[in-house]
């Protein structure tokens, strides 16, 4: 199967590093080296940076019908190419080629969603004091944007940024995944295949510290989008502030299950042992505090265990694999010794727990059970396969384990009780929060976090509020 080498993307031209410098890429279910991806310079980000001003300049005049015209050319492309980009994305990130798809496809969605909000950045009209004067809120775009995205969901992660950014009017300098360069080069070869003028999108790829400490105080940049850890979050955030930049910050989580005493079993290990393997469990709304009534603990474990045994790892590109490698050797070394912790704690592994294989960075689907609130896999995200099950006897027990830590991204719930569910929706310190029914991050529902998992929202009318500056004008009929 092919690959192909990443090249930066400046000033609508697809090029090599000015110094020529690359990176490797590897395919994680392998180990093998199966391309490169430049590696960007200070002489590279100086043009971006120029580039993204007189795109700016061009397309912040490019009217909201327009936009959303090239936006939506963009989308039908991410469609149409589908099948080639899945297979990329596959290779580099190891996910099962049907999830490589699904997250191409949803892209062509969130740039649709966004496409058509654009036409309804509305300002307002606010009643006068003085019948001679109008008194207008007029939107406008923050200007040039500099957004680093990761390599769990290197497309999807992107995409919302770009399209929040593009439907606004703001230009965008994506620092994009080193490790899973090339299937995010593709989304944006969707973009200026589809007609976005040269400079309006960027690509760069490099050092991330190096890319963020230059980016960052620029003074062409306007405003920061970051996803990914909270600690490097937190000093982004902290860059951004010195330079009293706009932040938008998806970060970590460590996504509570309340699976009640009434839940229907069933559909909560459908459900949530579904969401918990999607992607080897590297999500940032993945399940992995799963807190269950007493009563219902051993029923739970025994059929969430029986679904981790069921799943079929492999190569993400063999037919009939339902989870991958994870994406890098990081992964597994950090898995490795969460399990270590964990049973040293006294947690019992019901099912897997181990790496499997020497090739590749497989890891066995894991259910652990009686984890102790003290083992580490119950406090660290763990961004991998392991499901941690925790009983209790009170709902008001769980609502406070489930807001114990400061992550505080998506979280979970199953009960037949309507009382419960709104006790839930009133008290879980979350983001996001889905009732008896597994994650779903449509384009249209605000997307983001609290507390620890950052601030800002990539999803909903919100996501298009941070791309945006409200400016207050006056005008007196004299
Ligand atoms: P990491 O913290 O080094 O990197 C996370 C991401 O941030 C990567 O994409 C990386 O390129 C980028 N990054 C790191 N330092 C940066 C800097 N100074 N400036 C700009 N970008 C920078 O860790 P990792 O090993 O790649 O991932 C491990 C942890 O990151 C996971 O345990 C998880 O908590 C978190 N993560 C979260 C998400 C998410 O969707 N929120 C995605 C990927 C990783």
């Amino acid at each position: 199967m092919s690959y192909p080498n990443t090249q930066l993307l400046i000033d609508g031209q697809w090029q090599d590093a000015a110094d020529g410098r690359t990176l490797p890429v590897f395919n994680p279910a392998t180990g093998a080296e199966i391309g490169r991806v430049a590696h960007a310079g200070i002489a590279d980000l100086d043009r971006a940076l120029a580039a993204a001003q007189k795109g700016f300049e061009a397309w912040r005049d490019v009217p909201a019908i327009e936009r959303g015209r090239i936006m939506r050319r963009a989308a039908g492309l991410m469609r149409e190419r589908a099948e080639g980009i899945a297979a990329i994305l596959t290779q580099e990130n190891g996910k099962p080629l049907a999830e490589a798809k699904i997250e191409t496809m949803a892209a062509a969605d969130i740039i649709e969603w966004f496409a058509d909000e654009g036409m309804r950045i509305y300002g307002r009209i606010v009643p006068s004091r003085n019948p001679a004067v109008r008194q207008l809120v007029i939107k406008d775009p923050v200007g040039p944007v500099a957004a680093f995205t990761p390599w769990n969901f290197p497309i999807n992660q992107a995409v919302r940024k770009v399209s929040a950014a593009l439907t606004t009017g703001c230009s965008i300098i994506v620092k994009a995944p080193e490790e899973t360069p090339a299937a995010p080069a593709a989304l944006l070869r969707a973009f200026v295949d589809a007609g976005v003028p040269a400079g309006v999108v960027g690509l760069v790829y490099g050092t991330p510290a190096e890319i963020s400490g230059y980016l960052i105080p620029h003074p062409v940049i306007r405003k920061i989008s970051f996803t990914g850890s909270t600690v490097v979050g937190k000093q982004l955030a902290a860059l951004a502030g010195q330079h009293m930049k706009r932040v938008t910050m998806e970060l970590g989580g460590h996504a509570p299950v309340i699976v009640a005493e009434d839940a229907d079993l069933e559909l909560a290990v459908k459900s949530s042992g579904a969401a918990k393997f999607r992607n080897a469990g590297q999500v940032c709304i993945s399940p992995t505090r799963f807190l269950v009534h007493e009563s219902v603990r051993n029923d739970f474990a025994a059929a969430l265990a029986r679904h981790a045994q069921s799943l079929k790892v492999g190569d993400g590109l063999a037919e009939g694999t339902q989870m991958g490698p994870l994406a890098n050797p990081r992964r597994v070394v950090a898995m490795t010794s969460l399990m270590e912790d964990a049973v040293e704690r006294g947690a019992t592994v019901a099912t897997g727990g181990a790496r499997i294989g020497e090739a590749g960075n497989f890891f066995a689907p894991t259910v652990l059970i009686d984890v102790p609130l003290d083992a580490k896999v119950f406090n660290d995200e763990p961004f991998g396969p392991v499901a941690a099950i925790r009983a209790f006897n009170t709902l008001e027990e769980a609502i406070a384990e489930a807001n114990r830590l400061p992550y505080g991204l998506a979280a979970y719930a199953f009960t037949r009780s309507l009382k419960n569910a709104h006790l839930l929706s009133q008290r879980i310190e979350a983001g996001m929060l889905w009732v008896n029914q597994p994650a779903l991050p449509l384009p249209e529902m605000p997307f983001g976090g609290v507390k620890d998992s950052g601030y800002g929202s990539e999803g909903g009318p919100e996501a298009l509020e941070a791309y945006l500056n409200s400016r207050a004008v006056s005008i007196a009929n004299v």
